[in-house]
């Protein structure tokens, strides 16, 4: 059986890291079988549409390299992939269940369903629309809602996360499968679509579960074999105490791109946001999670969004990239002083801020005073633990000794300048906490920076000895 998996977002606003997970581990348990991956517009609420979000979400997926066989956009044996351009076929599969006797038109009003509703809660009992079912409905004309009529009874069926569940038949209604719009319901096109399109298995957020004795009873109505099930658990703020939402700072992924997070951290990341591969590994490759993801291994309770921890994940893979790889990603972030000056150059820049980039967006901060000298920042000396407690004059003559002595230096090389600043240490009798931070800041005057004899060495004799020429 080739497994065949479908991310199904209806487009009603920006892709959340919840969507996202549930895309990624779809698109992973396609992969590892060597199946297919669909991309399904779930555009039946007209009514809550954002335009440009189907847009917004495709190019979400496709800059996290989650790339779908078969979509809206590119089409595939099942196409239409939109379910606005699909109603055709719900009307049909609506006709199989009136002919059989399982579907009815609703000819109550809006009213009167709210006076049903009220009665229940008078009697102190749930409102389930099958206790007011009409003796004799009209025949269906598609002006009013078309209703299941279910058959209740209990289930028994296994989540591949969530485990093995059991549901009474109370909990079974005569939903409606198509609304007086002509549009189909969420809850019965997702089951015709995940039918027509072969899919085995539906991967989905943790909402569904309570829906699911509906969806097992329509399955049966339909005479289908229902897909493999796996709901993944809500992702909570992080303080783990609810679930996310907007206020937390979870932004759009597109937004965490633009940041200069790498599209491979976020895949890691959100990965392991509520999976692990039993060992104590956080970062994966796509290649790795591919090979190792499971669904038995999704954890059941709530994962934490915890932005520190993506922070980290981001510098671990900028630091492992090849410099060639990550000149080509950096190309929108340099600072605008890097603009005029040679690719070799901007290279060897890169090569010495790359193990400090916690995202590509801290590229100018970290490289500015390569490419243009900096504004001093007294302030900055100041305010160092060590050097607050020298005075001005002690700073100053410092400052003085260091330049006298380097203008000795001849030798440029890292290596040489090492020995330099060594022998500095000597001449002044000062700790390299001191010494070195004195230096750093007045050649770079910037809250950090690279290794000191590399940095100098790339700024070059002449700017650095200008730079050793200021005075408190
Ligand atoms: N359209 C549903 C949503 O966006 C999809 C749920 C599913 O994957 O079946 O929540």
């Amino acid at each position: 059986m080739t497994i065949r998996t479908r991310f199904a977002p209806s487009p009603t606003g920006y892709l959340h890291v919840g969507g996202i997970r549930t895309a990624l581990f779809a698109f992973l348990v396609a992969r590892q079988a060597g199946g297919q991956f669909i991309l399904r517009l779930e555009d039946t609420d007209k009514k809550r549409e954002v335009p440009g979000s189907a847009e917004h979400l495709i190019a979400s997926l496709k800059s996290l390299g989650l790339h779908y066989d078969e979509g809206p956009d590119i089409g595939g044996p099942f196409a239409p992939y939109k379910q606005s351009e699909r109603l055709e076929i719900y009307r049909q599969w609506a006709q199989k269940l009136i002919d059989a006797g399982r579907a009815y038109a609703d000819p109550y009003t809006a009213d009167e369903i709210q006076a049903f509703r009220d009665q229940a809660t008078a009697h102190k009992q749930a409102f389930l629309y099958r206790h007011y079912r009409p003796d004799n409905p009209p025949a269906w004309d598609g002006t009013q809602p078309l209703r299941f009529k279910t058959e209740p009874k209990a289930y028994h069926y296994h989540d591949e996360v969530m485990g093995d569940i059991t549901t009474n038949s109370e909990v079974v209604d005569d939903f409606i499968l198509i609304k007086s719009d002509g549009y189909p319901t969420y809850n019965f096109s997702h089951i015709v679509d995940d039918a027509e399109m072969q899919v085995t298995h539906v991967i989905r957020g943790q909402e569904f579960i309570s829906s699911m004795p509906n969806y097992l009873a329509l399955y049966d109505a339909l005479g289908l074999t229902h897909p493999v099930f796996a709901h993944m658990p809500h992702i909570l703020n992080e303080q783990g105490n609810k679930k996310l939402g907007k206020r937390d700072g979870a932004k759009d992924v597109l937004d965490y791109i633009r940041d200069g997070y790498l599209p491979e951290t976020l895949d890691s990341f959100i990965a392991t946001m509520g999976w692990n591969d039993g060992t104590e590994q956080e970062v994966f490759t796509m290649d790795e999670l591919i090979t190792k993801f499971s669904l038995d291994r999704v954890q059941r309770s709530g994962a934490r969004f915890d932005e520190k921890r993506l922070l980290w994940m981001n510098g671990q893979f900028i630091r492992e990239l090849p410099l060639d790889d990550l000149i080509n990603r950096v190309e929108y972030f340099w600072p605008e002083s890097a603009k005029k000056h040679p690719e070799d150059y901007k290279r060897s820049v890169l090569a010495l801020a790359q193990d400090r980039l916690k995202t590509l967006k801290d590229l100018p901060m970290l490289t500015n005073y390569f490419f243009e000298d900096p504004a001093p920042q007294p302030q900055l000396i100041l305010d160092n633990k060590q050097l607050k407690k020298l005075s001005a004059d002690e700073i100053n003559n410092l400052l003085e000794l260091v330049k006298t002595s380097f203008e000795a230096c001849d030798d440029w090389q890292a290596g040489a300048l090492q020995i330099c600043l060594n022998r500095l240490l000597e001449q002044t009798g000062q700790s390299p906490a001191v010494l070195f931070s004195l230096v750093r800041i007045v050649t770079t005057w910037a809250p950090f920076s690279p290794q000191l004899n590399d940095t100098l060495s790339l700024l070059g004799r002449e700017r650095t000895l200008d730079r050793l020429a200021f005075r408190l």
